[in-house]
């Protein structure tokens, strides 16, 4: 079974009508063998528009960063010329899926406008659906810890505020793990933490903008440019449950429950002052943090 926010199935791809494509995100997208195989019958030019990069087959892409099969009309030429027929990840995206001992879970990556947009207004909990069952005690303490989280964060008025609760129930977690207390974390509270200081987001901004590889020439210069205020409440709030949502149990992997809620208090924080609209600074900063392995791995040592 896998489980799902309640906005799961309401997402529809604006193709055309995008603002802001995939397609010409600048992403490595590696092509699985057996649609590599029918694209070879199938499209006369395939070989000359992919390359082996790493082991993988992936798309060529045009200066900028987009994808040669982008159409001027903004349309996939190789959805036309195979009916639909698109690689797994182009298929699945902006979906992601997580597989955990037990359970599987999916989400929408707010990496895609259009998901940004429909899981940043709603005014629901779309969380609700949490309670997760695990033969890992571990995991077991993690997705209902994360279940907690999550209501909190609902409840709390000030997003903000919330945040400093996220953080600072993380490192009463991680202390309860290390010295073996984990009985007690049903009883832990929300006791807040203060977010990151003005000068050490801007520090950190600047360590970002010399340590990343960037995607699109807007990220450096956003990093670097004065902060400013971003963001509804209502946004705000359902972006931190969304960064709860997808970080949270990954401590299960990285071992570190407090550097999980620190990168995504993080996250939140920079998408809370970058110079776009909301929005788009959600979609920036998952398009050059989430989707990079490495960035992340950049970020979790960075904060945790
Ligand atoms: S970014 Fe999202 S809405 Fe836009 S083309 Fe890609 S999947 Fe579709």
């Amino acid at each position: 079974m896998i489980f799902t926010p309640d906005y799961y199935r309401e997402f529809h791809c604006r193709a055309s009508a995008c603002p802001d494509p995939c397609c010409r995100a600048g992403w490595q997208i590696p092509i699985d063998e057996k649609t590599y195989k029918f694209y070879l019958s199938a499209i006369a030019d395939i070989e000359d528009n992919t390359e082996v990069s790493d082991g993988e087959r992936i798309f060529k892409t045009r200066p900028g960063g987009e994808c040669r099969y982008f159409r001027s009309d903004g349309l996939c030429d190789i959805y036309i010329k195979t009916g639909g027929r698109l690689c797994e990840i182009c298929e699945k995206y902006p979906r992601f899926f997580e597989e955990y001992e037990g359970f599987t879970e999916a989400g929408l990556s707010v990496s895609c406008p259009t998901a940004a947009a429909l899981i940043l207004q709603k005014t629901a909990d779309c969380y609700t659906g949490l309670e997760r069952s695990s033969p890992d005690p571990l995991l077991q303490l993690l997705a209902d810890s994360r279940r907690r989280a999550s209501k909190m964060i609902f409840s709390e008025r000030d997003p903000d505020e919330a945040a400093k609760k996220l953080i600072g129930f993380g490192a009463d977690l991680q202390e309860l793990i290390d010295l073996k207390m984990t009985d007690k974390a049903g009883e832990l509270e929300f006791l807040p933490m203060e977010l990151i200081p003005a000068e050490e987001m801007a520090a950190a901004r600047k360590y970002l903008a010399e340590n990343t590889e960037a995607l699109s020439p807007e990220w450096k210069p956003a990093l670097l440019a004065p902060p400013k205020r971003q963001g509804s409440a209502v946004q705000r709030r359902n972006y931190l449950q969304y960064l709860n949502y997808r970080y949270f149990l990954k401590a299960i992997n990285s071992g570190n429950v407090y550097a999980q809620c620190a990168a995504a208090v993080f996250l939140y924080c920079l998408a809370g002052e970058l110079p776009f609209d909301y929005e788009k600074n959600v979609m920036t900063v998952s398009r050059e943090l989430e989707h990079s392995a490495e960035n992340m791995a950049l970020l979790t040592e960075m904060v945790g």
